[in-house]
């Protein structure tokens, strides 16, 4: 019997997603995740008619080199195609073709924020296979071939996991790495992002992967794969330390625990060959290195270069991480200001304020006034937002009117100093303006102006509301009471 403080989980995932090419995997037929009239998109190659012949997508192969490279991996210079033979009424060829043991991509790696190295053992292609709907009513099943072909990447990782959270950054981050390179939504709802996580538990003192793994599938959301994993974690724990055998078996998620699907008998046995009717793919060295030098700033240079370049917080980082197009708004703003600083000859311990308001306004406010909307339909342009930041910094607006002057301009486009001299907000502050209007308040209230001369403090109160009200709230409560004071004495 094994004590339980000792024991350790490892995990390792086979993550399946689908890439967002045009055209099906090995024929002309449209990839089209959305279609939802059933066998649409089918043709004699996709559903595996005697005497057709497969051709390779081009661009699906080049799409998973885009992934392999972000993912440190090493392209061979050959990779080829194989069967994989089973039978199941979604599979109309009765074989699968995927790769074998000359995959497209091996051997790379991602790094945790933990600083943790997860090793990706492969990534190799495939095609998907159709749907099965069952109808109940009818009591008979139906199969729909939209999916039938559509090209599909496999990732391969070491089972280098030690828990559910470790396991859910990882998805979180290769979702965000393959929606940067543009070759997929990666949607874990929509079934574009599949996990498989293979969970075993030894003792520590043990060699890795001396346990007996279970493998835990359709399971679709990142949320639901941590709550999967750390609960199949502690039920294997709790079985071992009692004594008991864990199984290998397919479990599933009930929202509460996870559940046997099935027992895994023996191995099955695909008959894997190289696949006759495609030819091997040989890269260059050189169209390698092509591929390489297109792929974008990705996520991991980001970070660190926003840190860099902004000095902002590791939390406003991320967010505009998450969100490349908010990313590149903040950075034209960010640019506008630096320009600013260095005609102003703003010291950097202030030009560090200024990149935390811009990141605070940006985040908080602007994000917030976007709501479920699109930055692409903004109408304020990342010169005048940068304005605006520069009038907060300077003091010419009170923060608490910052806020609805960003709701004007959100709402109208319009720039910053222009809105706030149009609602006679402009230059509030100065008091050669501000003169005239306080003596007009006090010529019209004479009756105050007694009460006041007579201690009743109230009516000074009533004073400083009405210029306050005149300005629209644009003079401090402590200026405004300054001001009439002055001219009553
Ligand atoms: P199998 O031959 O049983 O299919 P593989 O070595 O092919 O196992 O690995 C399949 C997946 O299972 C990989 O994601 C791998 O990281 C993971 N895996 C392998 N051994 C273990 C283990 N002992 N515990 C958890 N996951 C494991
Ligand atoms: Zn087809
Ligand atoms: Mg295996």
């Amino acid at each position: 019997m094994a004590d339980y403080q000792k024991l350790e989980a490892v995990i390792g995932l086979e993550i399946h997603v689908q890439l967002n090419t045009l055209s099906k995997m090995f024929c002309a037929c449209p990839n089209n995740p959305e279609e939802s009239k059933p066998n649409t998109n089918i043709c004699p190659t996709c559903l595996g008619h005697p005497g057709t012949l497969p051709t390779v997508n081009a661009s699906a192969v080049e799409k998973m080199v885009r992934v392999g490279l972000a993912l440190n991996c090493h392209i061979p210079k050959e990779s080829e195609f194989a069967r994989k033979s089973y039978f199941y009424p979604d599979l109309p060829k009765g074989y699968q073709i995927t790769q074998a043991d000359k995959p497209l991509c091996q051997k790379g790696f991602l790094v945790l924020s933990n600083q943790r190295k997860i090793r990706i053992r492969r990534i190799h292609l495939e095609e998907d296979t159709g749907r099965l709907v069952h109808d109940h009513q009818q009591n008979c099943s139906l199969i729909d071939f939209n999916r039938a072909g559509v090209p599909l990447m496999e990732l391969v990782t070491e089972p280098d996991f030690k828990n559910g959270q470790e396991v859910t950054e990882f998805a979180q981050e290769l979702q965000m790495i393959l929606r940067y390179l543009g070759v997929s939504n990666a949607d874990m709802e929509k079934g574009e992002m599949r996990i498989e996580a293979n969970v075993s538990v030894q003792p520590k003192a043990d060699p890795l992967g001396s346990g007996t793994k279970t493998e835990l599938k359709n399971i679709n959301s990142f949320h639901a794969v941590r709550m999967a994993i750390d609960s199949e974690i502690e039920r294997q724990r709790v079985m071992i330390s009692q004594g008991e055998k864990v199984t290998q078996e397919t479990r599933g998620w009930n929202g509460q625990q996870t559940v046997l699907q099935r027992k895994k008998e023996e191995e099955q046995e695909y008959r894997y060959f190289s696949e006759p009717d495609l030819l091997p793919i040989r890269w260059t060295e050189r169209e390698i290195m092509e591929i390489a030098q297109s792929l974008p700033e990705l996520p991991a240079a980001k970070r660190s270069r926003l840190s860099r370049e902004y000095q902002i917080e590791q939390q406003d980082i991320e967010v505009l991480v998450r969100d490349p197009a908010l990313a590149s708004y903040f950075e034209k703003a960010a640019s506008e200001l630096l320009s600013w600083k260095k005609d102003e000859k703003i010291s950097s311990e202030k030009t560090s304020q200024l990149m935390k308001l811009l990141a605070n306004y940006l985040i908080s406010d602007l994000k917030g006034l976007i709501g479920s909307g699109s930055i692409k339909d903004l109408k304020i342009t990342p010169e005048n937002f940068a304005e605006l930041i520069i009038l907060i910094f300077q003091g010419k607006i009170p923060s608490r009117l910052a806020k609805g002057l960003l709701k004007d301009m959100f709402e109208t486009g319009g720039d910053p100093s222009q809105i706030m001299a149009d609602q006679g907000l402009a230059k509030i502050d100065d008091e050669k303006m501000l003169q005239p209007v306080v003596k007009r308040i006090i010529d019209n209230n004479p009756q105050a102006c007694q009460d006041y001369r007579q201690g009743k403090t109230a009516a000074l109160q009533f004073l400083i509301g009405q210029l306050m009200g005149e300005t629209k709230g644009a003079v401090e409560p402590d200026h405004a009471r300054r001001l009439i004071e002055d001219q009553l004495k």
